[in-house]
Parts: structure tokens; sequence; C-alpha cells
């Protein structure tokens, strides 16, 4: 067999969909994943269980490996250094991801660049975040740890020196920054090869409820053609220069003056990309996939004028398949998916995709299937 073996390290849905679009190219697919029970074990066929924070462990697991891609950004840099000194490509490389690992570096570096951010600096106690306060014209403020935080965990609003302590406490560097008075959220998304052919999705609408996306418009509507074309330039150049291959997620603010600014990468599948498995001539997993192998990239366009994703939540309603029959009889052209997890409340258990020619109409069947699965309405 001379098809090429992905090693992913991570076993949840970002993995489950990657193998998926491997599947008609033939690829062989390895996982390290942490429990055999996680989303994408139960359907890779050649499974390592262990611990990626482990470097005995990831030796092994890459040992028969053509290429190291991953579901998530926690292993450790110097873990990568050591399997790239064995000989291993490691996509993205571990200079590159440590971006996306950390807000500290990632924040330095797109100053470097010249590309837009938030006021933000690292403060060092509750004291030093009042002082930055002070700088970026008073509270509220934002702190974040640098390291480790997910889904708006990691993430405070904080109004007063006084309700600056919780951040400090994880013993994580923190970064500051300035409260952006966004209009909405945006992703630009795009892919890149190790010999530097790339390609731009749509920029899409991103929401959020509690920290969560909820749905993504694809592409965004109302978007002024300079805008996206600026999000997607500067989506590319921070891969250019930082050397990301594979996917790149670019999630900005759209400030009520019409500008963009950089809220934080992600490099690997994102969830505002979900959209191109059934919106897109080639989804973001087909050409993760491609980019890690250095084959040329599939075409990004959009197959129809409007598509819309929207997150599936765990709900009371334990038993999401009873609901499929009212969902696929309602709506012909729905596509679900779903990640194999238990249902549990408020936890991502899967999503849909709806796409047409009338906004209104694909959110609303995008939106009333989400919500018919998670049971919050029965009609
Ligand atoms: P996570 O790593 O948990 O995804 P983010 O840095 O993306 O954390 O922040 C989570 C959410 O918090 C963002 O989607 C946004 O709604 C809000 N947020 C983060 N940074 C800022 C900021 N500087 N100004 C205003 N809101 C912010």
């Amino acid at each position: 067999m001379t098809f090429p073996v992905v090693g992913m390290v991570g076993g949840g849905q970002l993995a489950r969909m990657t193998h998926e679009a491997g599947i008609p190219l033939g690829l062989k697919f390895k996982l390290l994943s942490d429990t055999p029970q996680d989303s994408a074990a139960q359907v890779v066929s050649e499974v390592v269980i262990g611990d990626y924070r482990d470097l005995d462990t990831l030796r092994a697991f890459a040992r028969g490996c053509d290429v190291i891609t991953f579901d998530h950004e926690h292993v450790p840099t110097e873990h990568l250094r050591a399997l790239e000194a064995d000989g291993i490509p490691v996509r993205p490389g571990p200079d590159a991801l440590v971006h996306a690992q950390d807000k500290g570096v990632m924040r330095a570096r797109l100053a470097e660049i010249g590309a837009p951010c938030p006021r933000n600096r690292i403060v060092s106690d509750p004291a030093d975040a009042a002082a930055f306060a002070e700088e970026a014209g008073g509270f509220p403020v934002i702190l974040k740890t640098v390291r480790g935080g997910y889904d708006g965990k990691g993430v405070w609003v904080v109004r007063s020196e006084a309700d600056a302590a919780d951040p400090f406490r994880a013993g994580v560097p923190v970064l500051a920054e300035e409260k952006v008075d966004f209009v909405r959220e945006l992703a630009a998304n795009i892919v890149r090869s190790p010999h530097g052919q790339a390609v731009a999705y749509p920029v899409v609408e991103s929401i959020q409820v509690d920290g969560v996306c909820d749905t993504v418009i694809a592409p965004a509507p109302d978007l002024s053609e300079e805008l996206a074309g600026e999000a997607q330039q500067l989506a590319l150049r921070i891969a250019a220069e930082l050397d990301v291959v594979g996917h790149l997620a670019v999630e900005l603010f759209e400030t009520r003056d019409g500008r963009i600014l950089v809220n934080e990468l992600a490099m690997r599948p994102h969830n505002s990309g979900h959209w191109t498995q059934d919106g897109a001539i080639t989804s973001q997993f087909a050409n993760h996939v491609r980019a890690v192998l250095d084959l040329p990239l599939g075409d990004p366009r959009p197959r129809a004028p409007w598509t819309v994703m929207c997150n599936v939540l765990g709900g009371d309603f334990p038993d999401m398949y009873q609901a499929y029959l009212h969902c696929m009889a309602r709506d012909p052209q729905l596509k679900i998916h779903m990640y194999g997890k238990d249902v549990k409340p408020g936890r991502k258990v899967g999503h849909v995709n709806t796409y047409g020619d009338d906004l209104a109409d694909v959110r609303e069947r995008a939106r009333h299937a989400a919500d018919y699965l998670r049971g919050t309405i029965t009609e």
C-alpha cells in the first residue's frame, strides 16, 4: 500500500470529521485519543489510547505515521520539536502552533507584523490590570489566561481592581485587552500548504451565545467587499508570516467604525468552518488533509448563495435520534452531523447545515432543526 498514514492527535469531533474527509481519498488514519469513547475513537480503525502530554507516548504513536496533525492545540511545543527531530513532519509545526497555544505570544507576533489587534499587554497582578484599564480608557477590560482557555473559559470581563483577582489564581500569565465595542464577530478561514499554496473561504459571521459558537452564516451578511477582502488578505498574510500549514481560523471583531481586529487564531479545522462540509466545493476538513499531505488544495468557493450552520447542544432530552424523523421530513435539504457524544445539557454534540437562496429561510431551517434536536421546541 502506498497511501500515507495521517497521525491525528486528539479524538474529538474535529478528528472524526477530518477522518471522514480522508476516506474517499483512501487515506489511512491513526488516532491518539484519551479514551476509546471519544468522538473520533469510535470511528477510526487504528486507535492508540494515551496521553498526548507524554513524550514517550507521542513518539511511539508517531512511529509509522507519515505526518502528524491535530484536533486541538494542547500538545506541548517541546514535544512537537522532539518529533520533528525524529524526522516526522508535524503540521502545523511547533513554531506556528505556539501562536494558537499562547495568547501572549500571538499578540506579540501580530503586533510585529502589523496585524490590527485590540490594545493589550501582559499584566502581573490586579493593580497592574487597573493600571492597564487606565491606559485603555477605563474599566471594563478583558483579562485572559494566555494558555488553556476554550469556549470562553479563561476569559473574564473585569469591572474593577477588586474584580480582577480570579484570572491570576491559575498561576498562568494573564493578558489584558481593551474591551472591544464590536458589532459582530467574523471569521476569516484559509488553508495553506507546505509549499505555500493557499485558499481563502468566504468570510463568515459567527454568533456566540454564552461564549459558545451558536450560529455561523456564510458569507457574513452585508459585509462590504472591501472589508471581506481585507479580512481574507489579513488571514493569508498571518498564515504566510507564521508559516501555518493546514486550516487557519482568524477570529475577528468587526468594530462600530468599520474596522476589523484579530481576536484569536486556531490552527486546525474550526467550528466557524463546519458550514463548508455542505456549503463549499471543498470542505475545510478535506483541504486540511490535502494541506498536511502537501497535495494541491481544492476550490473553497460556496455552492449556494447562503449556508447556515447551527450547533446542536445537548438538552434535557437524551434521545436525539427520535428527532430525526421530524427534522428530515420537514426539510429534505437539511444536513445533520452528529459526533457520537453522550447528550449532556449544554454540551456540543453535533451541528446542522442548511443552504439556499433566501437567507431568512435558510436561517429559520437551521435554527428549527437545532432547537428541535435539542428538544427546546416540539413542533
Ligand atoms: P476562547 O479561547 O475561550 O475562545 P476568546 O479569546 O475567543 O476565548 O474569547 C471568548 C469570547 O470573549 C469572544 O468570542 C468574545 O465574545 C469575548 N472577547 C474576547 N476578547 C474580547 C475583547 N478584547 N473585547 C471584547 N470581547 C472579547
